[in-house]
């Protein structure tokens, strides 16, 4: 449920209830797709919510809207405050956070002046679950960084990771794995992809994914804990071989993978340095157990 009679958002300095919304039907966002967005979580703990990498978000969801030449007159720390003002007005603990930049009514496709900043807050479970995934091979290519700046949260992106998912649950799967022009795993529509060989983990480099915080957050994890991370292409027949495979995102965490295209993983999932990575990030950013932390 996105919102409810007493939900409120903001937009461009205001504060207003959910059901007072209103939208120009003539916004180039709607009729082109040119807008920027990211996605924040917060967390409940002792001294009130804690929103994971606030600043890292909002700094990416800066870079991508002037990669559509879009100005946001909000800096970083002026979205983090009001982020925060948003989970308090909705008395929200655990929380997902959308910051959107949507257009004004534009019929050209070129720079638009008018600029909106919305940002909503909800409760929303892990994006993609709990249960461990079936995953297949997306008949959809992602989009090379020279089509679209793959570095970017902008909306192109999305039609793509749509369709990738759509056809997926249309198949009886729970999420596709994107392949780029050259047969190499990119990400999920959503999440960025790594699998585990021998208690090592692989992950495409920076090019044709969004290099996610989460996935940053996840490497420097293993290495800190004495596990090699490789950044390098590989194709989904690698995948064959390996003993385990996880997405990972700001909404979906960390998930796991139970089979790509109808093939299982060899590893049991609790039996793998992912699982323990996947332990490791709930303690310290779902439980907030910063300064606590012991590896379970
Ligand atoms: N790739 C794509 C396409 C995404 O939409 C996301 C979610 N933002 C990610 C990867 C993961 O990024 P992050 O960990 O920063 O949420």
């Amino acid at each position: 449920m996105y919102f409810s009679r007493d939900n409120v958002f903001y937009l461009n300095g205001k504060w207003l209830n959910a059901t007072d919304a209103m939208g120009n039907l003539f916004s180039q966002t709607l009729h082109y797709g040119n807008g920027a967005f990211d996605g924040l979580r917060a967390y409940a703990t002792n001294t009130g919510p804690q929103i994971f990498k606030a600043k890292q978000h909002f700094d990416r969801l800066h870079y991508s809207a002037s990669k559509m030449s879009i100005d946001i007159d909000h800096t970083s720390e002026d979205l983090i405050e009001i982020a925060h003002q948003l989970l308090s007005k909705n008395r929200l603990n655990n929380a997902y956070i959308r910051p959107l930049v949507y257009l004004g009514a534009d019929t050209e496709l070129s720079e638009t002046k008018e600029v909106f900043l919305l940002m909503a807050a909800w409760e929303w479970e892990r994006y993609l679950g709990s249960d461990l995934l079936k995953v297949m091979i997306s008949s959809y290519e992602k989009p090379s960084h020279e089509s679209i700046p793959a570095d970017t949260k902008i909306y192109g992106h999305y039609t793509n990771s749509i369709l990738a998912t759509m056809e997926a649950k249309s198949k009886g799967f729970d999420e596709a794995l994107l392949l780029n022009s050259d047969g190499y795993v990119t990400e999920g529509p959503g999440a960025n992809f790594f699998y585990e060989k021998d208690e090592v983990l692989y992950t495409p480099p920076a090019g044709d994914i969004l290099p996610g915080i989460t996935r940053a957050t996840v490497i420097s994890y293993a290495r800190e804990i004495g596990y090699k991370v490789v950044e390098k292409q590989f194709t989904a027949e690698e995948l064959v071989d390996a003993d385990a495979a996880f997405f990972t995102g700001t909404a979906a965490e960390i998930a796991g993978i139970k089979s790509i295209g109808g093939h299982d993983f060899a590893m049991d999932w609790e039996d793998t340095v992912a699982y323990s990575l996947f332990l490791m990030y709930r303690q310290r950013v779902v439980n907030n157990e910063y300064r606590d932390f012991t590896l379970v």
